[in-house]
């Protein structure tokens, strides 16, 4: 089997070959080619924890495997170590023999951010040119470096929760290039064409009433039941996209609107098919956009084989005799 180590990943993977390969798999679980299998994630009572797996087969690109870890929310101020933990391993689908171990942690934030950016690519309007951004934490400047590759944006704007950690998005614009401005929540879904959401909230911040028409909007921080960062109606109002339907509607953004009774399971398409050319995905300049990016275990393992294959054309994989 081949080991690629967390050190080695920042290296080998770019933000361009994460994105081809989430925009793959997503095309690939349209086609009926790929799926995840059901999410483990156990609160252990321990370290106050969060673990699980996430895993999955992709027929197409020959991906079977899982991702293991999750959240332990003292390891930062305790250990100096990050607070998501995480480790991906891939099995030979012919043989069932695991092929390799690839840490995770870097991996986990380009493939999230490559997620955000496949629906920016196929569902904003061709000519948006304000990124706003709602988060500043750790996920937060992979989102932006992505989303700015895919339109000609001129301006970012954005809000958080806790505002003294904004200067993270400014400086992610500094070195983009980009005018970065400190706005409310109302001027942030008036004036944004493309809005990115990654935060941990349990509650509603971006409202219907904030939204303007023809507004893509990128809700990347809900993907645990209870956590929400829209406001349910706005689901209503937009078309509603995601990365896999049962993950949406039971830990995504769409579960509160699936609950409150405002939208149906049928009312909300996978990006893949638009990928796939089988939606047509936006239909109008007025038409609101969402993308419901609740992390599947594919984007996991299709960047994994990425890196173990970058890793091996370049020496840097460790060998081991299993
Ligand atoms: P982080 O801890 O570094 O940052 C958390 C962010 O949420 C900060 O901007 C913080 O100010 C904000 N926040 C905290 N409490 C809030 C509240 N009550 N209301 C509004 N905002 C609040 O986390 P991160 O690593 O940047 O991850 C952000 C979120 O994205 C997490 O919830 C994580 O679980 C989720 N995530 C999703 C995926 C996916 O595939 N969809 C992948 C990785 C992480």
């Amino acid at each position: 089997m081949h080991i690629v180590p967390e050190s080695v990943i920042s290296d080998l993977i770019t933000p361009e070959a994460a994105f081809d390969a989430v925009e793959q798999v997503f095309a690939a679980m349209a086609a009926k080619d790929a799926y995840n299998f059901p999410v483990v994630r156990e609160a252990i009572g321990h370290e106050d924890a969060l673990y699980g797996f996430k895993g999955g087969f992709d027929s197409a690109g020959g991906s079977l495997g899982l991702k293991a870890g999750g959240y332990w929310p003292h390891n930062l101020e305790k250990r100096g170590l990050i607070n998501h933990q995480s480790t991906v391993f891939l099995f030979d689908p012919d043989t069932g023999k695991v092929s390799a171990m690839v840490g995770g942690n870097l991996l986990t934030a380009l493939r999230t951010a490559a997620a955000s950016s496949v629906s920016i690519k196929h569902l904003a309007r061709k000519d948006s040119e304000v990124l706003g951004m709602i988060g500043a934490g750790h996920q937060s400047v992979f989102q932006m470096k992505a989303a700015v590759k895919h339109r000609d944006f001129k301006k970012v704007i954005g809000w958080n929760y806790h505002p003294e950690m904004l200067s993270r998005l400014a400086d992610c614009a500094a070195e983009l290039g980009l005018p970065f401005e400190e706005v409310d929540l109302p001027t942030l879904g008036r004036d944004a064409d493309v809005i990115i959401s990654i935060t941990s909230s349990f509650d509603p911040t971006l409202m219907d009433a904030h939204v303007s028409p023809g507004t893509h909007i990128a809700c990347m921080g809900t993907d645990t039941k209870g956590k929400q960062e829209v406001e349910a109606a706005l689901l209503k109002r937009a078309r509603v996209f995601t990365d896999e339907v049962a993950q949406s509607i039971s830990i995504g953004e769409a579960q509160h609107a699936i609950a409150e009774g405002l939208i149906e399971e049928s009312d909300i398409t996978e990006i893949g098919a638009v990928i796939n050319g089988s939606h047509p995905g936006r239909t109008s300049d007025e038409d609101i956009t969402l993308f419901d990016g609740t992390g599947v275990g594919l984007q996991d393992l299709a960047t994994a084989a990425k890196v173990v294959e970058l890793a091996v054309e370049k020496g840097v994989a460790l060998e081991v005799d299993f």
